[in-house]
């Protein structure tokens, strides 16, 4: 998780979204007094469905309810549920697995859930391994007090290779997942394990020279980031645009966003990890990068593979 708030956009994006909709001839509900439309998850055609692969329950005390609640307002057809570890609830009072899983085994057609446990915990690999057999369809959000390429994470990792699943990394230059600069050789050594980045060393790294020091960095991007050249350089390596970390990156500014939604289109994959219970407006980061992916991404198809059809490769999900 990246729990920051996003500051309020200057740019309102509602009225675009809703030409889209009406553009695609999708079934319109209504939401209740305020007189908004948005999409019914459940009635959502193919072509605007919308999988979420970065949520927790509860969170920063958002009951399981009020998540469903909230998907339902974003228009999400399946979300991907991120346990905690045994240990810290990735600093947002997030339970740990059998919680996750409960929720996701009660709401099949609604939820996808990944294991996790504390990177460097002795017994994490034994742990992990359970959860993949029972079920998990990936690792993550790997979210500790380690360097990316510890002989802990190493660990994770060939699990990961074990069971052919992703690995979800929240790095925080400082905090969790030290010394992204080092993944390029992480990356070459397991070519075939899928590595989801996530949180704000990695967004921060979308413009060049960034130095870490800044959680949430504004103003207009410098090409040739780190971001950039580990998604370009590696097949493995996909971006995760969750969080205000996520939002922020391409608020900040919009042309560099529409250059790098179209170059990544087959990288990058949408997901919220917004703790609000509203699922819209300003306070809800998910829904606004929703309303970034309409505006930035080139066309119909490159959204179609970032809201949907690369998580549905990567996880390898039947829907
Ligand atoms: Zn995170
Ligand atoms: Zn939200």
């Amino acid at each position: 998780m990246d729990p920051t708030t996003p500051a309020s956009s200057s740019v309102h994006l509602s009225n675009c979204s809703r030409r889209d909709f009406i553009s695609a001839g999708a079934t319109l509900v209504a939401a209740g007094a305020l007189g908004r439309t948005h999409l019914d998850a459940a009635t959502a055609p193919a072509a605007d469905r919308i999988i979420d692969i970065h949520q927790h329950v509860p969170y920063s005390k958002r009951t399981a309810e009020q998540l469903m609640a909230h998907q339902k307002a974003m228009g999400i057809s399946l979300t991907i549920l991120l346990p905690a570890g045994s240990r810290f609830g990735l600093a947002a009072g997030v339970n740990p697995y059998p919680e996750t899983k409960a929720l996701a085994e009660k709401h099949p057609d609604q939820f996808r859930w990944f294991a996790n446990e504390v990177s460097d915990q002795p017994d994490a690999i034994d742990v992990m391994r359970r959860q993949l057999k029972a079920g998990a369809i990936g690792i993550g959000e790997q979210k500790f007090n380690v360097d990316c390429d510890s002989a802990a994470m190493e660990r994770v990792i060939k699990l990961a290779e074990e069971f052919g699943v992703p690995v979800l990394m929240h790095f925080q230059q400082g905090s969790y997942n030290h010394h992204i600069e080092r993944m390029p050789k992480v990356l070459e050594k397991f070519p075939q394990v899928n590595f989801i980045a996530h949180a704000q060393t990695w967004w921060g790294h979308i413009s060049k020279e960034y130095d870490e020091k800044v959680l949430y960095p504004t103003g207009p991007v410098k090409p040739g980031g780190l971001t950039d050249r580990l998604l370009s350089d590696y097949p493995n390596m996909y971006g995760d645009l969750s969080a205000g970390s996520g939002y922020r990156a391409f608020i900040r500014d919009e042309e560099h966003a529409r250059w790098f939604f179209a170059k990544h289109q087959d990288k990058l994959l949408y997901g919220s990890d917004c703790s609000d219970p509203v699922g819209r407006g300003p306070a809800c980061s998910g829904s606004q990068q929703i309303e970034s992916v309409r505006k930035f991404a080139p066309d119909e198809k490159a959204r179609r593979k970032i809201f949907f059809e690369n998580t549905r490769r990567v996880m390898k999900i039947k829907v």
